[in-house]
């Protein structure tokens, strides 16, 4: 079947370009390995498709999906989050442009940004995106191509108004990308609050099993696909068909899988916000987080990424991190299984000691699907070695 936007979330992530095979039937649409495809004479190409880094019909097949999803008009599947952003970067600007992002984006997005294609020209500057007369005096202040802002942020939990940003963007000709990993299209879709370009490390939710790694870009407007799209080919960082393949079948997931991650990151946090060698919990599903009310209004739930602070400081956060066992201590987020970091020496050992350097007392946790009641015994015990 072919889906249309009115159709409802699970039945586009089931549906969307997943037609099933007409020579036999097969509901779930093969895989394609090949890297390049027969011509009917010189330049007789069957559906456009001509060599695998250019078009794949399981990558194909991921992109509608992906584009269903987000409430894109194209999607582009890339080998990982950053090769994603790497190309929509140097899709979308030049040198002597500036990207004005999140003084809390993820590591790996201001590595890239300032140590990799700083050297190729492109400016940057870290800014508070609560704070919009900071965003719109740091956009104003350079040749600002993109605002760039990850809500809920990782691991500090700020949540950003996309609609707002936009507006500030915009009013100065700057386009507003959102890395949406965190939240993935069931819980939020920023181009229908004024996003210009979504942008995902899908190997965390949409993937959602930690066996695969991928990134992908989402947009609704032609020229900027186009520019993107030539980027994707003529640099290739393209992902492979089983890439694409395992990461369609997460997708097809997402919604159930969202709803569990978002009841279970709920719980912990509340039993977290209880406990007396808590400082401080960061969810935005708790009333007391300051990004509450706007969570409510632009996200569906709110996920299942919990960070939390110690009033042990560094000995404390290293004392749980290292004493759980069904939370896994390890990078990455967003699986089915739960997992535990500490960011400040794992994922975002990068930016220690910039202004983007995370508090050394937290902990971020990735709220799995398992038992939730599992997932508390699991803390409480990891506790008890604080006494
Ligand atoms: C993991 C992550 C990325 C980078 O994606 P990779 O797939 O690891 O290259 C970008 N943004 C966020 C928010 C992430 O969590």
């Amino acid at each position: 079947m072919s889906v249309s936007e009115n159709q409802g979330f699970n039945t586009r992530a089931v549906h969307a370009g997943q037609a099933f095979e007409p020579r036999t039937g097969a509901v779930v649409p093969p895989l394609h390995f090949s890297s390049t495809y027969a011509q009917d004479g010189i330049g007789g190409l069957r559906d456009g498709y001509e060599y695998g880094r250019g078009g794949n019909p399981t990558r194909d097949a991921l992109q509608e999906q992906l584009a269903a999803l987000e409430g894109g008009t194209h999607a582009y599947s890339f080998s990982s989050g950053l090769a994603a952003e790497d190309s929509l970067i140097r899709a979308l600007t030049r040198p002597g442009d500036h990207i004005v992002l999140g003084n809390d984006a993820y590591g790996g997005t201001y590595r890239l940004i300032s140590r990799v294609l700083g050297d190729w020209g492109i400016g940057n500057t870290p800014v508070d995106m609560a704070d919009l007369d900071a965003v719109g005096k740091a956009v104003a202040a350079n040749k600002t191509r993109f605002v760039w802002v990850e809500t809920p942020s990782n691991p500090l939990m700020k949540i950003t108004d996309i609609e707002a940003l936009a507006k500030v963007a915009h009013d100065a000709g700057a386009l507003l990308v959102v890395d949406n990993t965190f939240a993935s299209p069931y819980l939020q879709t920023p181009l229908a609050l004024g996003a210009d370009v979504v942008v995902h490390s899908t190997t965390k939710y949409i993937g959602g099993h930690s066996d695969v790694v991928g990134g992908a870009i989402v947009v609704k407007d032609a020229e900027l696909a186009e520019k993107i799209g030539f980027v994707q080919f003529a640099v290739g960082a393209v992902s492979g068909p089983m890439d694409a393949f395992l990461t369609t079948r997460g997708l097809k997931t997402l919604g159930v899988r969202m709803d569990r991650h978002s009841d279970n990151g709920q719980a912990v946090a509340e039993w977290l916000l209880e406990r007396p060698e808590v400082e401080a919990v960061l969810y935005p599903g708790l009333p007391s987080h300051p990004g509450h009310e706007l969570a409510k209004k632009q996200m569906k739930k709110f996920g299942g990424m919990v960070s939390v602070q110690f009033k042990g400081g560094e000995a404390a956060a290293r004392t749980v991190a290292e004493n759980t066992s069904v939370f896994t201590l390890a990078e990455s987020l967003g699986g089915i299984e739960s997992l535990m970091n500490y960011p400040s020496e794992m994922t975002h050992a990068s930016v220690k000691g910039t202004e983007l350097a995370v508090p050394v007392n937290l902990i971020r946790l990735s709220c799995g699907i398992e038992d939730v009641e599992d997932l508390i015994a699991d803390l409480e015990h990891a506790f008890t070695f604080l006494r």
